[in-house]
């Protein structure tokens, strides 16, 4: 049989060996990790809802109204008018002529990218893509050519060369650094090349944009512009499921081909109950998305100042850049034993040699919250000597 007890060795040699902390309670800042009470600083429930009572009480009415399980898949018998009254809130929520409910953005990414293209297709793919994204693009059996970080000019020269139908996909805003791509470039890219574009704005939904509506509304554009926007409910709307948003015609094509759609069960549609309840806080509490945008900018002159390296990022996501992933654990660990949760971040996740502590901040972190991760990366800047190090840079040249 294989060595799989060396290869797990290896991995804890290398300090690439990942566990899973065990939380018990409701998911908040204030929570209990391995037994243990924690101030989390890595969730990514930006605005503080999956705990909310609103959310609570949604599910519990909808429990008792429409019961627990999904019973069978869309296509079968389970699309509830739970979920169908999502779709339709999300589509008026994002401006967008359709939207489907998927069960995960994992299976949102890996439907709707590999029913858009196929074999003889090529796709064009950010290098800093989430892996739901790389594994669509490999369910496919398109071409996939991948393009260096936010490079419009080299995805220009890719895209000018290929034939065939073309998709372009991007995170909206990257997972693990916390930027945004730079979407107008990309719509003008794709209107000029004829290629399909997706924005898959899990992490923007919520926080960026009017009333919170995303990285493309942000920008102002619109359906025409970015014809697929993809998004989570598990993220800042703090329940469980996703979407794909877009033209009707797009939507119904991906019902017909979809295969992560077809082929699952459908999610509980108490679950849907909630999510529209979400989306109802979501555009309503504007102060939400107010303090988190306060406590941002502070945590990013606070730890400019004390001489860590931050990266380019306006978001909730405001990782540190360490480089090395033994001094990353090093630093978490320290944290840690000031109570405070925030997660290293090693390979694969992130390229090798770019190592970092994730930081997410949330609406419901107090500016007390706040002070106290800042105290203690002042205490460990000063005992390691760590945020003068010079990290080497993600972004290749
Ligand atoms: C988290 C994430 C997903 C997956 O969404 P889930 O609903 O958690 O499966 C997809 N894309 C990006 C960019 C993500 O960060």
């Amino acid at each position: 049989m294989r060595d799989f007890a060396g290869e797990i060795e290896a991995r804890k040699n290398a300090g690439l060996y990942r566990l899973r902390r065990l939380v018990s309670g409701p998911q908040q800042p204030r929570l209990t990790a391995d037994g243990e009470p924690m101030l989390a600083f890595c969730s990514n429930d930006y605005l503080g809802l999956a705990n909310h009572p609103a959310l609570v009480g949604a599910v519990r009415q909808g429990m008792v109204e429409v019961g627990v399980g999904g019973a069978a898949s869309h296509l079968i018998c389970g699309h509830h008018e739970a979920h169908h009254r999502l779709e339709a809130e999300i589509a008026r929520f994002t401006r967008r002529s359709g939207a489907l409910f998927f069960s995960t953005g994992y299976m949102a990414n890996m439907g709707v990218i590999s029913a858009l293209a196929g074999k003889g297709d090529t796709i064009f793919s950010d290098e800093l893509n989430h892996a739901s994204i790389i594994d669509g693009c490999r369910l496919s059996r398109a071409r996939v050519c991948t393009y260096p970080h936010g490079d419009m000019s080299a995805l220009e020269r890719q895209l000018a060369v290929t034939g065939g139908h073309k998709l372009v996909v991007t995170d909206g805003v990257f997972s693990m650094d916390g930027d945004v791509a730079p979407l107008r470039q990309l719509a003008d890219l794709c209107r000029a090349h004829d290629a399909l574009l997706i924005v898959d704005d899990a992490h923007g939904f919520g926080f960026m944009g009017p009333d919170g509506r995303g990285s493309v509304a942000s920008l102002g554009l619109t359906e025409e512009d970015v014809p697929v926007v993809i998004g989570t409910f598990g993220k800042a709307f703090g329940t469980s499921g996703a979407f794909a948003t877009g033209p009707a015609l797009l939507m119904d094509y991906l019902v017909q081909q979809a295969r992560t759609y077809i082929y699952t069960t459908a999610m509980p549609p108490a679950l849907a109950l909630a999510s529209c309840a979400s989306l109802d806080l979501v555009q309503k509490e504007q102060w939400r998305r107010d303090h988190l945008e306060r406590l941002i900018l502070r945590f990013r002159s606070a730890m400019t100042r004390l001489g860590y390296e931050l990266m380019p990022s306006e978001t909730p996501i405001q990782p540190i850049l360490i480089g090395d992933v033994r001094d990353t654990l090093k630093l978490s660990a320290a944290l840690e034993a000031r109570g405070l949760l925030v997660t290293a971040i090693r390979p694969p996740t992130v390229p090798e040699g770019a190592s970092r502590l994730r930081v997410t901040l949330s609406a419901t972190h107090t500016d007390a919250d706040l002070e106290r991760l800042i105290d203690a990366f002042a205490a460990h800047s000063l005992s390691s000597g760590l945020a003068s190090r010079r990290p080497i840079s993600v972004v290749s040249d």
